[in-house]
Formats: C-alpha cells, sequence, structure tokens
C-alpha cells in the first residue's frame, strides 16, 4: 500500500505531543511538572457555560449553516468593530472549529501547488506544516534576537518573488512572546499589500499583552491593506475555550466564500453548542476576567524572569504578548530536542524544543500554569543544568 507522500512528509505536532505525553505521565501518578501547556490553565467563564447547557436545553442540537451561525457570525462583526475597529459584514466571516482550521482553511483557499508562503521564524509549529498540505511551500523568514526576533521590511522584500502568495504574521507571537508596533505593521504590511501579498494575520494572543501596549488589527491599518488581509482570531485562548473548537477567519467575501465551500465539504459547521457558547464569550462583558487573567500571567512573567536571573546559561527573552518564554540554552551544550527529552527523563519537566518552531537554540517555557508548578520546575531545571 503506497499511502499519500503530501501526508507523509507531514510532522506531527511538537506542542500537542508532548503536551499529552506529560498529561498521560501525570494521569499515570508520576509527580510531572507541565510548562509545556498552549492553553490558559483557568476555567472557562461561567456566563459561557451557562450559554452552552441553555443551548443544549432550547434544542440547538442540529446542523447550522456551514460557516457557522448568522448570530455568531454577528458577534464577530461587532467585535472586530468595538475591540479592533474594523468592519467586517457578515458574509465576510466563517466561523471554524478552533483559529487553526481556520488558518488552514485560508492557507487552502488561497494556495496552488508551488505557491510560496512566507513564515517569520521562529514560528508557531504548524504554520510549515498547514502550508504543505495546502500544497505551498513554506519560506522562513530569518529574525534575530538582536533585532528582537522581530520581521525587518528589508527581510521581508527580499524573500517576496513572483510564486509568493502570502505572509503569516503572529502578533502577539507563539513562541517568542513578539509585539509588533503599529508603524511596524504598517511598514510589513504595506509591503505586502504593495506587492499584492496576501497578510494572514493570526491574531489569536491579542488579549495577552503586557506592559500596557495596545494589540493592533493588522486590518485596521487602510482600507487597502484590509483587502489583502485575512484576520484569524477565535475564542480559545481569550476565553479560556480550546476545547469548545471555535476559531474564525474574517476577509474578502471572496475568500470566505471559498473556504465556506471548503468547509462544507469538508467538516460542515463547528460544534452548534460550542457557537452558541461563543456567542456569549464575544457578547457579554468580559473585561474583568481579561484584567484578572491579564494580572495572574503578568505576576507569573515576571517571577520567571526573576527565577533566571542567576542561570546564566538559560537567557529568556521577555515576552511583550502570549504566555510563554522563548529561552536561548545554547550555552547548556544541547540541542533543543535532547534538552527537552532529557529534561523531561531526568527530572519530569516538559517543556517545548525549539527546533519544531524553527530555533534549536531555544526551548519554550509555558507559564499558563500557577506559581507554584512555575516555581518548582524552575528549581528542578536550575538544578538539572549545574548537572550538565
Ligand atoms: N495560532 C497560534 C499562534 C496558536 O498558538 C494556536 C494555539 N493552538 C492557534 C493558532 C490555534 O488555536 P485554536 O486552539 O483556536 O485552534
Ligand atoms: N497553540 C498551542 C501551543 O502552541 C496549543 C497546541 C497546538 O495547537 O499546537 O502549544
Amino acid at each position: 500500500m503506497k499511502f499519500s507522500e503530501k501526508i507523509l512528509s507531514v510532522k506531527p505536532s511538537a506542542t500537542l505531543t508532548i503536551t499529552s505525553k506529560a498529561k498521560a505521565m501525570k494521569k499515570e501518578g508520576k509527580d510531572v511538572i507541565i510548562l509545556a501547556a498552549g492553553e490558559p490553565d483557568h476555567d472557562t467563564p461561567d456566563v459561557i457555560k451557562k450559554a452552552a447547557i441553555k443551548a443544549i436545553n432550547d434544542g440547538l442540537t442540529k446542523y447550522t449553516p456551514a460557516s457557522g451561525t448568522l448570530s455568531l457570525k454577528k458577534a464577530v462583526c461587532g467585535k472586530l468593530k468595538k475591540e479592533n475597529g474594523i468592519d467586517y459584514s457578515t458574509d465576510e466571516i466563517v466561523i471554524s472549529n478552533g483559529a487553526k482550521h481556520s488558518i488552514f482553511n485560508a492557507l487552502l483557499s488561497l494556495c496552488n501547488e508551488g505557491d510560496e508562503v512566507m513564515i517569520v521564524e521562529p514560528y508557531w509549529v504548524s504554520y510549515p506544516e498547514m502550508v504543505k498540505i495546502a500544497g505551498g511551500v513554506p519560506v522562513a523568514l530569518k529574525t534575530s534576537p538582536e533585532n528582537g526576533l522581530k520581521l525587518s521590511p528589508e527581510t521581508l522584500e527580499k524573500a517576496i518573488t513572483e510564486k509568493t502568495k502570502a505572509l503569516i504574521l503572529n502578533s502577539p507571537s507563539n513562541p517568542s512572546g513578539v509585539v509588533y508596533d503599529r508603524s511596524e505593521l504598517e511598514e510589513i504590511a504595506g509591503i505586502c499589500a504593495d506587492k499584492g501579498v496576501y497578510i494572514i494575520s493570526d491574531e489569536i494572543y491579542e488579549h495577552i499583552i503586557y506592559d500596557g501596549k495596545k494589540h493592533v488589527a493588522v486590518a485596521s491599518l487602510s482600507e487597502e491593506i484590509k483587502k489583502m488581509t485575512i484576520t484569524i482570531n477565535g475564542v480559545s485562548k481569550s476565553h479560556s475555550m480550546t476545547g469548545w473548537r471555535i476559531g474564525y477567519m474574517a476577509c474578502d467575501k471572496k475568500i470566505a466564500d471559498l473556504a465556506s465551500t471548503l468547509q462544507g465539504q469538508a467538516t460542515s459547521n463547528p460544534c452548534s453548542i460550542s457557537q452558541a457558547a461563543a456567542e456569549a464569550a464575544l457578547t457579554e462583558d468580559m473585561s474583568s476576567e481579561f484584567g484578572a487573567n491579564l494580572e495572574k500571567f503578568t505576576k507569573r512573567r515576571d517571577r520567571l524572569i526573576e527565577l533566571l536571573e542567576d542561570e546564566d546559561r538559560i537567557s529568556p527573552l521577555k515576552p511583550q504578548g502570549a504566555f510563554y518564554m522563548f529561552c536561548d540554552i545554547s550555552a547548556c551544550g544541547l540541542d533543543s530536542l535532547t534538552f527537552a527529552k532529557r529534561l523531561l527523563d531526568e527530572k519530569s519537566v516538559a517543556v517545548i524544543p525549539g527546533g519544531p518552531f524553527g530555533d534549536d537554540r531555544f526551548v519554550r517555557i509555558s507559564f499558563a500554569t500557577d506559581m507554584q508548578t512555575i516555581e518548582e520546575g524552575m528549581r528542578r531545571i536550575k538544578d538539572w543544568v549545574k548537572t550538565l
């Protein structure tokens, strides 16, 4: 039997694989410290759960339109207008099974075989693999710690060829925590719009931004940029709804129609009950939850930085957004996979190696966990590093 060469070439998601391995070890009774999770540790707010229970009791248990209910699309439009200052109509919105699915739909709708899609290194592990499945060619754009791991306009301009279809931008970024300023986004998105390159703007961490920095939605920058932008967002990280699987894309109607047809033939609608829950998430006032979560994440980030101050061989990049600390471990003399594997085997601490994010000098430490776990994890890591 000859299986699909395309799918055989796809690497499994390191973030999902390591996190589930660590969770399974914990279930077996092992004393594992999980600093790998890509999801907030707090529960989904009650008001959202109640909306889901009501949806079940009201019989909202049937198929919805494949691209999502009109009322959830209206809620998404309301959110994009209120929080991001962008006008979209409901026929420019497609609701999917998580933001990952939205990005996948966007890539499949845009790419022909051999089209190049630029991704900024370090990148979220799924971007290059999704580009490959869509028939595209991922082109990694280098950044350096000296320029704060941000994409420079020069690097972008040099990478654009006649085959370039899109750039995937992710601010705040997983894994680096980088947040782009308005002027930086204007320059980068302006180059793309001028050259006819689409921007897939993954804004899933928009509510987790530190030190008073403000999120700028790429599509809000200008009409020209908006036409070339596919905004990706969802409720997974902002409302702690990773298991509910609701994400969305907002873009030109022609692309939304393609994504909607694709979804109609592939998965049909995302779960009707989750859609009702997401509608509550986007229409209820969540400002106090957002504030409390941000305060919690800020304290953890600052504590992690403090705990690493006296360990020269682990150099963290202070994240401006999201809940990950990308740490340079190259001074430990191990590649990132060996570092993460040995740390899990020898000290039962799970972190994600930087290799699958495109930078083998780093590991990603998640601080989406309680302070006690962070402190114990760092104690074990520091003890272990001394033995290397
Ligand atoms: N984009 C980034 C950068 C992420 O880290 C994640 C995390 N899973 C996603 C998209 C996908 O989110 P979702 O769970 O809504 O599919
Ligand atoms: N995005 C999260 C992470 O990077 C969740 C896992 C995944 O979907 O990859 O860990």
